[in-house]
């Protein structure tokens, strides 16, 4: 059998992506590796959010040309492939900075994997197309043994693309516009997982709350109806959703956290600044208050319900006064966790053109501020978890022999100590004590009270 090593880069919709890559791949005889050395297939699945995301591609390109020029030494032939959003913003650039790369893919292009690598066999192939077709109509179902060995729970992308063209946002370019895979199609993965033995499900999408897939009765269906439909999947025990924008929030998939205990009392809603003159500048669309107060709507439905967000520190033009906006912000709501990134300009965007850069060094400085006010009501989050009991979805064995790990509601990573074989099965645990990243708890006892009160608004300090 050939090998492929796949190595996927940044969001929630890469790891898919690089999964739906291993699906196709595993049709065409490939099994996945987890070595780039003995691999004949050498998949790099990249993202282009980051800053220098474009350098560390070339530089580990660099590193994979000099294995497949000792593979190539010893008789192995080795193939490289570029997927990804850094292959769809630089294109052909990328065979011409490294010659050793037999094929440069879009993301909106790795449903032709297979014809692009027998093509690749003869001269070198760059498909960075956003064709009109629906490339998930494409992909091939994961087999069972790729499921299972995935885990119990599972990411499924509803969406891609985006229409807000964020000033600092290089996804409507790389992802192009919004698209939504329709009703039907989505719910044979969901259930096709279901039967696997996954429990809980994640709907991906660049801006996933303004999925408008097509339903069975033809009519558009909201994000909140697919999640009713999901919800009523025999197995599927957790749904969650990610990344949304604070405009696409209704007042349907409010309602579903009220509605469908399915739904965890977790949502990522990046708000990203707090001053509105940095927002509007971010073309958010919406003000720190306008926020606020959706924020106050959601911990209505679902009291208990814990919020993330991303924030850029140092867009063009934010002042000192704009900054303590942000920190304002982050004190009020009180986040259980968030990602926090100094700006970085992104080629082609409307904010790489703003003259008014904010100094690196002052960038720094209010990193380190922001990142230490998120940690400290994360941590106030997790303390707040000491005696508590929550339901933990167990999903894998610890490091520690005799441990399991699993994940909380709150995605937080739990470990309890239990000899039995639960992978897959949600259990009550009563959380002990917390470190830097995990919580420890033990097992509830059949009928043990929750001593304390809800958590959401005001635990998280
Ligand atoms: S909503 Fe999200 S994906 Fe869309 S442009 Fe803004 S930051 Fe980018």
């Amino acid at each position: 059998m050939k090998k492929v090593h796949i190595k996927s880069f940044g969001c929630q919709m890469n790891v898919y992506d690089g999964q739906r890559m291993a699906d196709i791949l595993s049709h065409q005889g490939y099994e996945e590796t987890a070595s780039p050395e003995g691999a004949d297939l050498i998949l790099l699945n990249t993202c282009h959010i980051r800053e220098r995301a474009v350098q560390k591609v070339y530089t580990e390109l660099g590193k994979l040309r000099d294995i497949k020029t000792a593979q190539g030494a010893e008789g192995q032939e080795t193939k490289i492939v570029v997927a990804g959003c850094v292959a769809q913003a630089e294109g052909a650039e990328i065979q011409r900075r490294q010659p050793a790369v037999d094929l440069v893919v879009g993301p909106q292009a790795y449903h032709r994997l297979p014809e692009l690598l027998a093509e690749a066999g003869k001269r070198r192939v760059v498909d960075t197309d956003l064709p009109a077709e629906d490339k998930f109509g494409f992909l091939p179902a994961p087999k069972r043994q790729a499921i299972l060995a995935r885990g119990v729970s599972a990411f499924v992308t509803v969406q891609e693309g985006c229409d807000k063209f964020c000033a600092f946002c290089v996804v409507p370019y790389t992802r192009g516009a919004e698209f939504s895979r329709p009703v039907a199609q989505v719910m044979a993965e969901v259930e096709r997982l279901a039967e696997a033995g996954v429990r809980d499900v994640t709907l991906i999408g660049q801006n996933v709350n303004a999925y408008h897939g097509e339903g069975p009765d033809g009519a558009v269906w909201t994000l909140a109806r697919l999640m009713h439909r999901v919800a009523a999947v025999p197995g599927i025990a957790r749904i969650r959703y990610s990344t949304s924008h604070p405009r696409d929030m209704d007042d349907d998939l409010i309602a579903a956290h009220r509605d469908l205990p399915q739904v965890m009392p977790f949502l990522h809603l990046p708000v990203q600044a707090g001053s509105d003159r940095i927002l509007a500048a971010m073309n958010r669309k919406h003000t720190g208050d306008e926020y606020r107060r959706l924020i106050e709507r959601v911990r209505e439905a679902r009291p208990d319900i814990a919020l993330s967000s991303d924030f850029i520190v140092g867009f063009p033009g934010e002042t000192d006064a704009d900054f303590e906006d942000t920190i304002r912000l982050v004190d009020e709501i009180g986040f259980a966790s968030s990602y926090s990134f100094n700006y970085s300009p992104r080629p082609g965007t409307p904010a790489a053109d703003i003259e008014a850069q904010v100094p690196r060094e002052l960038m720094n400085e209010r990193l380190y501020r922001l990142q230490e006010r998120i940690e400290h009501h994360r941590q106030a989050f997790n303390r707040a978890m000491v005696g508590r009991s929550v339901d933990v979805l167990l999903e894998r064995v610890g490091r520690y022999p005799g441990q399991l790990a699993g994940k909380s509601p709150y995605l937080q990573a739990v470990q309890i100590e239990s000899d039995a074989n639960q992978i897959g099965d949600i259990v009550r645990v009563v959380i002990e004590k917390t470190s830097t990243n995990s919580l420890f708890g033990r097992l509830a006892a059949p009928g043990e009270a929750d001593g304390k009160g809800t958590l959401g608004k005001g635990l998280a300090a």
